[in-house]
């Protein structure tokens, strides 16, 4: 990050169009090959999109950045179900991931809302910064709960606008973003 204390000071909206020198890197390098991303929606996938939008924005996403491939591919490593939604999250946010863990016997469902008004670019990103939160949590097996989550922010968080925000999900959403946009520049050629 160029300056994490002037990101921190910035709102999520501004944050998102925000271009930062290791984005501006990103972006640089060759476009990258687009494998199949079939494998993220597949039925054992362990990031759900919950309409045809967001499982498209995904699959796309996964396609054109390899940022977004890992960190999907890392939360395919853990006991956790991520469902993203369209959705409202209040107080002029445009992504959240909702401070709330459900258990099934075999999993920890966490789930994401997204404003499907902004960009594919803006929404790409803001899919990979929720998904690096839901990643924070589900990397940490003792997270069971809401309580362990706030304990967990407490601990690897900064407050910004009295909301945890972690340095992670700034970066991998501007990396995710810059790729993305690489991407849809080298299918336009
Ligand atoms: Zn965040």
């Amino acid at each position: 990050m160029k300056s994490s204390s002037a990101v921190r000071a910035a709102t999520w909206t501004a944050r998102v169009i925000l271009v930062v020198s290791a984005s501006a890197q990103v972006a640089a390098r060759a476009p990258q090959s687009a494998p199949s991303p079939l494998h993220v929606m597949a039925p054992d996938a362990r990031v759900r999109g919950t309409t045809s939008r967001v499982v498209a924005l995904v699959a796309e996403g996964t396609a054109r950045s390899k940022t977004l491939r890992t960190l999907v591919d890392e939360i395919g490593g853990t006991d956790g179900l991520v469902y993203i939604a369209e959705g409202n999250c209040g107080h002029e946010v445009h992504a959240c991931l909702l401070f709330s863990i459900t258990k099934t016997p075999t999993n920890r469902v966490l789930r994401i809302l997204i404003d499907p008004s902004r960009s594919d670019a803006d929404l790409v990103a803001a899919v990979a910064h929720e998904l690096q939160h839901a990643f924070e949590i589900l990397s940490v097996s003792w997270i069971q709960t809401d309580a362990a989550m706030a304990l967990l922010y407490r601990r690897i968080g900064h407050l910004d606008r009295r909301r945890y925000e972690t340095d992670a999900a700034i970066k991998i959403g501007d990396a995710v973003r810059a790729e993305f946009r690489a991407g849809e520049a080298a299918a336009r050629q």
